[in-house]
Formats: C-alpha cells, sequence, structure tokens
C-alpha cells in the first residue's frame, strides 16, 4: 500500500526501496504495521555508507489538524504550509555539526484520501555526512512546528546495530546504536 502511493515520487520511492532493502534484513519498519493512531507517528532511519536515510509516516490530522480534502482557503494553505515544512528537512532534524552532515533531498507526499476518512502523510529526507563517525545522535524537530505529533516511534538502523525509541516533545534526541 504504501509502495504504491508513493510510486509517483522518484526520489520518495528511491529512499523507500533503500530503507525497505536496509530493513528487509533487520527490524520491521514501523510504517510496515500500517498503524493510523492520532497523535502518533514514525520515523524510520537508515545509516548506510555516508548516506542519512530518514521517512516519516505521519497521519495528517497530526499535521493539519483534519483529515478531509481541503475545502477551504485556510485548509488549502495549511496544507501548503504542512508540505513546505517537511520540505526543510535541514530544519526539521538536526545532528552533531562535526558529521557535517547535508541535506541531499526531500520527497513529500501530499496526504492520499481514501474512502475511510482518514489520511496520511509521507515524507523521506536523505542526507549525506562527511563524517559519519561523529553522527552521534540525531535530533527530530517535528514537534514545535507540528504539535500534533505526541510521540514519534522511532526505529534506527545503523552499522553498529538497531534501536527503537519513542521521540516525545520532553525528548526529541535519540542517541545512534554505537
Ligand atoms: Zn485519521
Amino acid at each position: 500500500m504504501i509502495q504504491a502511493r508513493v510510486n509517483g515520487v522518484y526520489g520518495m520511492r528511491l529512499a523507500g526501496i533503500a530503507i525497505a532493502l536496509i530493513f528487509g534484513a533487520g527490524i520491521q519498519p514501523a510504517v510496515a504495521a500500517g498503524k493510523h493512531e492520532h497523535g502518533r507517528a514514525s520515523l524510520n532511519v537508515a545509516v548506510e555508507g555516508e548516506r542519512l536515510i530518514i521517512e516519516l509516516d505521519s497521519p495528517a490530522d497530526n499535521l493539519l489538524g483534519f483529515e478531509h480534502r481541503p475545502a477551504s482557503d485556510a485548509e488549502k494553505a495549511r496544507l501548503a504550509g504542512a508540505l513546505a515544512t517537511l520540505r526543510d528537512g535541514a530544519a526539521l532534524f538536526a545532528m552533531p555539526p562535526g558529521a557535517d552532515c547535508r541535506l541531499r533531498f526531500a520527497a513529500v507526499s501530499p496526504p492520499e484520501y481514501g474512502g475511510d476518512g482518514h489520511a496520511d502523510f509521507e515524507a523521506s529526507w536523505e542526507f549525506r555526512c562527511g563524517n559519519m563517525a561523529a553522527l552521534e545522535w540525531l535530533e527530530a524537530r517535528l514537534f514545535a512546528p507540528f504539535p500534533g505529533i505526541g510521540r514519534l516511534a522511532t526505529s534506527i538502523l545503523a552499522p553498529a546495530g538497531q534501536k527503537a525509541v519513542v521521540l516525545t516533545p520532553g525528548t526529541t534526541r535519540a542517541l545512534l546504536p554505537r
């Protein structure tokens, strides 16, 4: 289902395939469960070589406050604002400066409106890090722009291991497996 949804977005598909390959041999990404619970979102993080790939899956309600197709000008503006905020991956994630990570691309899918009254956002980002050895932590800065996200179930897969943590507005930083 997720694959079908991102098929039209080339960059997203690349990242999705990469994540699927990376996670294929390891833990299941949280998005695979297909959970849709307002207030919760999932983040899958993979470190491979000098690439840091991050995928977000979130109910649209967390980011917009509604899940129907935008109707009013205010709702359309809110959707456009959320998409713009998501594309700015360099502002949504922080890493140790010494890791020298730079955003390579962001792929953001507008919500797809199904028949069940629910809709999800999917976004992915790829960073290239000049000094991956210094990538000791990753900080999610999604909670300020999107206060509807209360819990961010985060799965991390790195060469040194894998882990799952829950990030919240009070705990925004995840240590990477060392
Ligand atoms: Zn919903």
